[in-house]
């Protein structure tokens, strides 16, 4: 996933910039920085990103107007990062094509996480990648093992497979057939309570642990999805 993990940060404030690059390296991203605009196009002229932060507030060309210019020819994900109070910027923004933004101050996790979750959608993960992580809560495939608020959750086999299988296709949403289809195969005789008593041991056992279960979503009507909530 080398080519999912470089993150061009546009920011004329170095102190800001080099806050920035140890909240997203502290992640394991790799940060590029540009001090101006001008730099930041032609960086992206030259190199792939997979998402790009940038400040509105630069010298010479402005955020809004750098936003504007990357997406004639970029579809990467862009977060702005806008001054408090500053509403008419981030509307302005999102016309222009941010898919997100985040109001200075801004705390590193809310920032980290948001990064996270635009990543998430704009690069897929391969089925079958070795460690989901998510706010409060990761799960380590090859090893089965899930923490939660940073302990370790013990979970049956189904139990798990479930909470994975839904944790690796975060946002879908699963009938309890489907479910019962793809966690317990096409072979279990079942009935779809199983879906039900599986899911609710999960949110016991997480809420137990601390955290975890408010990922674990009940549609109504429908069936469930992991949801990632900050
Ligand atoms: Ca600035």
């Amino acid at each position: 996933m080398a080519e999912c993990v470089k993150i061009l940060v546009v920011e004329d404030e170095a102190r800001m910039r080099d806050l920035l690059r140890l909240y997203l390296e502290r992640e394991g991203y790799w940060v590029v920085e540009a001090d101006n605009g001008k730099k930041a196009l032609e960086k992206v002229a030259r190199e792939e990103f997979a998402l790009i932060i940038l400040d509105v507030m630069l010298p010479g060309m402005d955020g809004l107007k750098v936003c504007q210019e990357i997406r004639r020819t970029h579809a990467v994900p862009i977060i702005m990062l806008t001054a408090r109070g500053e509403e008419i910027d981030r509307i302005t923004g999102f016309e222009l094509g941010a898919d997100d933004y985040v109001v200075k101050p801004f705390s590193p996790r809310e920032l980290v996480m948001r990064v996270k979750a635009l990543l998430r959608r704009s690069c897929p993960q391969p089925a079958g990648r070795d460690v989901l992580t998510f706010p409060g809560l990761s799960i380590d495939h090859p090893a089965r093992r899930v923490e939660a608020a940073g302990h370790e959750v013990s979970l049956t086999p189904k139990e798990y497979d479930l909470l994975y299988f839904l944790a690796s296709q975060a946002g879908r949403v699963f009938t309890r057939e489907q479910l019962l289809e793809k966690v317990w195969g096409y072979d279990f005789y079942g009935d779809q309570r199983t879906v039900d008593t599986h899911i609710k041991n999960l949110r016991e056992k997480l809420k137990r642990a601390g955290r975890g279960a408010e990922h674990l979503v009940t549609v109504w009507g429908v069936g469930y999805k992991f949801e990632v909530k900050a």
